[in-house]
């Protein structure tokens, strides 16, 4: 059994987080002033459900526990073994949501429950209940017999009709805080038995996106051995240490070029590149934030992690993973806007316009503004291996204008990208089958065999090709022959 259910809360107190919810809803009971509607709304693993479940059986317990369920009464045991038949819980986002409210609610909440003190119905993913079962709803709410409570749950309490609403006790869940979730992995790791690192928990917490069904899982995949070592996840995700974060950090605000070497280097040794550029964000938002309460405002740290997050975003549509961070360093470096000027340009180049070609070019990239910088002026910064090259990087013939970087096209490249969708192995395989070349900026694919062709040719395949032309080489339209 995974640590997550099997640490799922049965009793208010081991619900993480929440406070105020869970004493306004023991004060309800204890004070015998429950009523019958409760609304839990707020986002998804917060606990809604699994509030809504304790309230129900503390409602039905049949011992004075503190007012949270005792967990050994006949009541909380048969809801423990799931044998409670007065405990309803409908999912209305199941299709079968529209038959239970009518079968469940409509034709048996006027019977008295079986065994328990009252009949309460659970509805979780209330928002998508049908017209028809809020109007049966509705019904219900505004005269309840008085042995039916419901607690209705949902992520969209906008969706909920405003009938319903003013029925109902309204309780807002908040995303769980650091604390809470450290505290959880904390008791977790003692009723484990397992040795957890101060460290590598706060390592989980802040990978966890705040989330802590994420935050138990990452904990879970890092025990070896009763143990979670920092050292242990720091060798396997190929970390770097959180002083060499600092230093590459204040070496870019520093602006000093030669960083790109050693994140090179940094690259060439294995290290999860991904995550150093989240470990960079990470500290940079920390220090800010700490620089900000401390009246320092450092506007060159908030410029660094504007493009460093946005370089994050762009990574998913970038066939290099790392690219648009070093482009990120390099904008940020030069100080002026090189990713405006790279930016792909689409329009598509007739034959009367075709562009010059200079023979031989001297590029150099300096602090100033500079003209028609391509992706490979950008290469040649950090591709290169001698440092004083940057200054003067002489790039042979090539066409000036980026609609006709076809000199550097290679269908291979095409290949891992369509490996990361789905079902899309016949199509590279049909491409590799095929003859293709590119003329009058176009890739042409021609296909071997008539069903090769119908296999390429497809509305779907083309839309996802010239993406994928795009994103690789900036432009390129897919052109299927036969
Ligand atoms: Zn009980």
């Amino acid at each position: 059994m995974s640590l997550y259910l099997k640490y799922r809360p049965k009793d208010f107190s081991s619900l993480v987080g929440q406070e105020f919810i869970k004493e306004t809803l023991k004060k309800t009971i204890s004070e015998d002033k429950s009523v019958w509607a409760y609304i839990f709304c707020g986002p998804r693993w917060t606990g809604k459900t699994s509030s809504a479940r304790i309230f129900s059986m503390a409602l039905n317990c049949l011992n004075n526990n503190d007012w949270d369920p005792c967990l050994e009464c006949d009541n909380c045991k048969s809801f423990l073994n799931g044998k409670m038949t007065d405990v309803i819980e409908i999912d209305a986002a199941s299709h079968t949501g529209v038959d239970n409210i009518r079968e469940e609610i409509i034709e048996k909440a006027v019977f008295q429950p079986n065994i328990a003190k009252y009949k309460i119905y659970i509805i979780d993913e209330t928002h998508m209940l049908s017209k028809w079962a809020f109007n049966a709803l509705l019904k219900i709410l505004e005269e309840p017999p008085s042995h039916v409570k419901f607690i209705l749950a949902t992520t969209e309490v906008n969706k909920i009709p405003e009938t319903i609403l003013s029925r109902c006790q309204r309780y807002d869940f908040s995303k769980i805080t650091k604390n809470d979730i450290k505290k959880r992995l904390e008791f977790i790791a003692s009723e484990e038995e397992i040795e957890a690192d101060p460290k590598a928990i706060d390592y989980i917490i802040k990978n966890s996106d705040g989330w802590l069904r994420n935050a138990i899982s990452l904990f879970e995949q890092f025990i070896i051995w009763w143990k979670i070592s920092f050292d242990f996840i720091k060798a396997n995700l190929w970390l770097v240490s959180s002083e060499k974060i600092e230093e590459i950090v204040d070496k870019i605000l520093a602006k000093d070029r030669r960083i790109l070497h050693e994140i090179k280097e940094i690259q060439d040794s294995w290290v999860n590149m991904k995550l150093l550029f989240k470990d960079i964000l990470f500290f940079l938002r920390d220090k800010l934030i700490e620089d900000f309460i401390n009246w320092q405002e450092k506007s060159s740290n908030l410029k660094l992690l504007n493009l460093l997050s946005e370089a994050f975003i762009k990574t998913k549509n970038s066939f290099d993973e790392i690219l648009p961070f070093f482009i990120a360093i390099i904008t940020f470096i030069s100080g002026d806007s090189l990713v405006e000027e790279i930016t792909p340009k689409k329009e598509i180049q007739s034959e009367s316009k075709k562009p010059e070609v200079k023979k031989i070019e001297k590029v150099e990239i300096k602090e100033e503004k500079q003209e028609n910088v391509d992706m490979d002026d950008i290469f040649s910064v950090f591709w290169d291996e001698d440092p004083t090259v940057w200054e003067t990087t002489i790039i042979e013939e090539k066409p000036k204008t980026q609609n006709t970087n076809s000199w550097n096209f290679n269908i291979e490249l095409l290949f891992p990208e369509l490996k990361k969708e789905a079902g899309k192995a016949f199509l590279s395989l049909a491409i590799k089958w095929s003859e293709t070349y590119i003329k009058d900026n176009k890739l042409h694919i021609k296909a071997k065999t008539k069903f090769n062709f119908d296999k390429i040719n497809t509305v779907d395949n083309i839309t996802l090709l010239n993406q994928k032309l795009i994103n690789l080489w900036f432009d390129y339209q897919v052109k299927v022959d036969l």
